[in-house]
């Protein structure tokens, strides 16, 4: 199988992706982690994770590795910000479903308890979520209701005595169906608020199925949820999260990560094209000899380095609680956008071992579309940032 360890080639003199050296930004202690988690994941994650990808499987061994590494606690160990994304880029560039589990657990997860959630809540549920030995799902999403879920979600809540009683139904829930709780967000039937709820998944009336046949995301359990009747205690009520409001803001900060995952799996697209390019041989030479081809390798390469050049001014900005909603959602549109040319060329590069997962280009080019779609669709951000810019809504 060609898959080489990113930089295991040190003949020419920029065999790694990182050309415009922004890791060199990070601080020395920081500088050192980021290298030795980066060799964990090239080396135990990246090549395994196909099997599972093409299996649709769940691979809690390796999700265990990742939690020694630290990585189950990045939202709370005061990493900076710069380092909390070169982790998802380098997480996507060894997997991309890994890099969304670990995203939506540090930015939503971990994010939302900690933030929004109670004392109680928080001795409760940390400890195990820190270690990834607990799993929570972000569920927001509806059947009926993607991009226009502030307005139209239907989830309900009802306060019966001391108890929450919810109903209704979550599509495309990542962990759903293996996570120890989810957040859902439903609307307080007393003042029509959207709210956030801790459901534990072994409550009557949760109930979770696996959406199968996923062209990308495969490891990732996304699930379909019926919530019938399901009852909770009143303290599962996340105090901070008593409108869409709060949930806006985690949702700003998943988008920049989605923003960091859309550089790391450029970033994969170009280890491979280059690795296939440099061993492949057609017409009696190498495949990297050819025009044609080294101008997909630059153009793969000026897409992932302008990727990760935005998301490090992005991740200044953040650091210095700079960040609003149109910068994540114009560097989650533009770089989804780029991620997705980046990986066609890659696919076509490969030629028919393209079209294989086998050879990890088939496996980028299918989690790069869920990247497009997910944390809001690049219509919709880009929505965003046209409202931001004229001032005029074009929602609807
Ligand atoms: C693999 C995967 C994992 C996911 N994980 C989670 C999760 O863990 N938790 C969660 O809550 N959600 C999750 N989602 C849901 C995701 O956020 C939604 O799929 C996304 O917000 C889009 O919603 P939709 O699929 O209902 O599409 P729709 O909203 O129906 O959109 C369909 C199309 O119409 C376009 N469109 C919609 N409105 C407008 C408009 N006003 N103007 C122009 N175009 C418009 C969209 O851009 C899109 O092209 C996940 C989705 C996927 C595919």
């Amino acid at each position: 199988m060609p898959v080489q360890p990113a930089g295991d080639d040190g003949t020419p003199p920029f065999p790694d992706a990182d050309l415009m050296y922004i890791a060199d930004l990070l601080a020395p202690p920081e500088r050192d982690r980021y290298f030795g988690i980066r060799r964990f994941l090239q080396s135990s994650v990246r090549q395994p994770s196909i099997e599972y990808w093409n299996r649709e499987e769940f691979p809690f061994g390796l999700l265990a590795d990742m939690g020694k590494h630290g990585l189950g606690a990045l939202q709370l160990d005061g990493s900076s910000t710069l380092f909390k994304g070169l982790m998802y880029v380098e997480l996507a560039r060894a997997d991309v479903s890994l890099s969304a589990l670990a995203g939506i657990h540090n930015e939503l997860i971990l994010g939302m308890i900690s933030g929004l959630g109670s004392e109680e809540q928080k001795d409760r549920w940390l400890p195990g979520l820190k270690s990834f030995a607990r799993l929570g799902a972000f569920a927001l999403t509806e059947p009926d209701h993607g991009s226009d879920i502030a307005g139209g979600l239907e989830t309900s809540a009802r306060l019966d005595g001391r108890e929450w009683v919810l109903n209704g139904a979550k599509r495309w829930i990542g962990a759903g169906t293996i996570a120890d709780f989810a957040l859902v967000w439903a609307r307080d039937a007393a003042d029509g608020e959207i709210k956030g709820f801790i459901v534990e998944t072994d409550r009557p009336g949760y109930m979770a199925t696996k959406i199968s046949n996923k062209i990308g995301l495969r490891i990732m359990q996304n699930a379909d949820i019926v919530l019938q009747d399901v009852r909770i205690p009143a303290g599962n009520l996340l105090p901070g999260a008593t409108s869409f409001s709060r949930a806006n803001e985690l949702l700003r900060d998943s988008r920049a990560w989605v923003g960091w995952q859309g550089a790391g799996i450029q970033l994969a697209a170009f280890d491979v094209a280059r690795a296939y390019a440099l061993t492949r041989r057609q017409f009696g030479k190498e495949l990297a000899g050819f025009q044609l081809v080294q101008q997909q390798l630059a153009d793969i390469l000026g897409n992932a380095s302008a990727s990760l050049a935005l998301m490090a001014q992005l991740a200044r900005i953040q650091q210095e609680g700079k960040l609003e909603m149109v910068q994540a959602a114009m560097a989650k549109a533009t770089i989804t956008r780029l991620a997705r040319s980046s990986v066609a060329m890659g696919r076509s590069l490969l030629g028919g071992n393209g079209i294989s997962s086998d050879y990890e280009m088939g496996k980028l080019f299918g989690d790069a579309e869920i990247l497009y779609t997910y944390e809001g669709t690049y219509e919709v951000n880009s929505l965003i940032v046209g409202r931001a810019v004229t001032g005029k809504s074009a929602f609807h």
